[in-house]
């Protein structure tokens, strides 16, 4: 069988790993629900393993689809991609200073608003398509992280990857990339030089809206690195054993499951776009976006299932639309085989710097016909 370094990750991961239990012959690796390893004769441990808050043989199977996937040196799942989040910023002391996009993923943004209050670390928040505004809010010598979303939620804002890591690391700052919309099988950050990539591996990862998980996937093995180790062993944020193995068995499907929502979604972006009862349909695939021109360059396999419909009217007519929709189920979260839909203002909440007429969509696996005629139909009733 090929080596691990010769095969693409998309061959990688649809094997679980090139998995074989050389005892049994089992394709399928196990999923194994001892939180505890005993010690042979001498006193010493005859694995990795010794206790299931540090590490657990099918964590590091997931972690290692992960690692493939993006790349890296390492890879590293917890609880929840919030638990994941927190461990990044868990490193920095106080004084330190972050640069993060003005319009990301509202739950990460309340937590860097959180740090920034209680343990007087600097926040700038910039628009995160205009690399002279990173530049700009780069505080040399005191900025650790600059944090970046591709695409950001909920209007799918580009950053050029490449050139904001080498903006961050000329001033001796680390880029992170959220990669959970675009993954890995349309972008790689760390091979674009990126230092670490999160993801919520609640969304496209798992796929199957099913299991909450969180991953983070570093370039090198460094002092951030170990640290972040450190964080996820002394505060527990580790995810349970099923949930790992249902992650794993998620993960098989990735490139066929994002690359099928890519597919769709463009088709769908294209029937609605001048549609008489939308003002805007926001998708990095469509030459009207901001971003299109980056995107184009650095998303080489699809633009994901994510979109956003500036729809005519205000907040009361999108959630009627939400409602209205048969096909499209009105709930939050992304990147699962169903089709979702969502009024992202209300869910965000009362802070939410969000359009009122913007409903966020999530496409599924569904059929495009099925899906364009339930929108059609919603437009029209509503
Ligand atoms: C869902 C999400 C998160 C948070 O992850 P959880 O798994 O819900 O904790 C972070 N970033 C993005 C882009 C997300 O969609």
């Amino acid at each position: 069988m090929s080596n691990e370094d010769e095969i693409s990750p998309k061959s990688f991961v649809a094997s679980a790993g090139h998995y074989m239990d050389t005892f049994t012959g089992a394709i399928v690796p196990p999923v194994q629900t001892s939180t505890t390893f005993a010690r042979n004769a001498a006193y010493e441990l005859p694995g990795d393993f010794s206790y299931g808050r540090d590490q657990n043989p099918t964590y590091v199977q997931a972690e290692k689809l992960l690692q493939q996937l993006e790349q890296g040196a390492g890879a590293r799942l917890f609880s929840s991609g919030m638990a994941a989040f927190a461990a990044v910023f868990e490193t920095l002391n106080s004084g330190a200073h972050i640069v993060a996009p003005k319009i990301m993923y509202h739950g990460g943004q309340s937590w860097l608003r959180r740090i920034a209050k209680r343990r007087n670390i600097g926040l700038s928040l910039v628009d995160q398509s205009d690399l002279s505004a990173i530049k700009n809010a780069i505080q040399p010598g005191k900025t650790e992280i600059v944090w970046i979303e591709n695409p950001a939620n909920p209007t799918w804002d580009i950053c050029d990857i490449a050139a904001a890591a080498d903006i961050a690391h000329a001033a001796g700052a680390c880029l992170c990339v959220d990669n959970t919309v675009a993954t890995p099988v349309t972008t790689q950050p760390l091979l674009l030089g990126a230092d670490i990539v999160f993801h919520s591996a609640t969304k496209y990862l798992n796929g199957h809206s099913d299991v909450l998980a969180g991953a983070l996937v570093t370039r090198e093995c460094d002092g951030r690195w170990e640290e972040i180790g450190e964080v996820r062993h002394l505060c527990g944020g580790i995810l349970g054993s099923f949930e790992a193995w249902l992650l794993l068995r998620g993960m098989r499907t990735l490139f066929v499951r994002h690359e099928h929502a890519s597919n769709t979604a463009m088709m769908f972006a294209r029937h609605f776009e001048h549609h008489p009862k939308i003002d805007a349909v926001l998708y990095p695939g469509l030459e009207s976006h901001p971003g299109h021109d980056v995107a184009k360059r650095q998303m080489t396999n699809g633009f994901s299932g994510m979109m956003s419909l500036l729809v005519k009217g205000g907040a009361e007519h999108a959630k009627k639309i939400a409602t209205t929709t048969r096909l499209f189920i009105p709930a939050t979260s992304l990147g699962g085989v169903e089709s979702l839909i969502e009024h992202r203002a209300t869910v965000e909440g009362p802070d939410s710097i969000v359009p009122k007429n913007l409903l966020r969509l999530s496409i599924g696996i569904e059929a495009v016909e099925d899906l364009i005629a339930d929108m059609e139909q919603a437009l029209e009733a509503v």
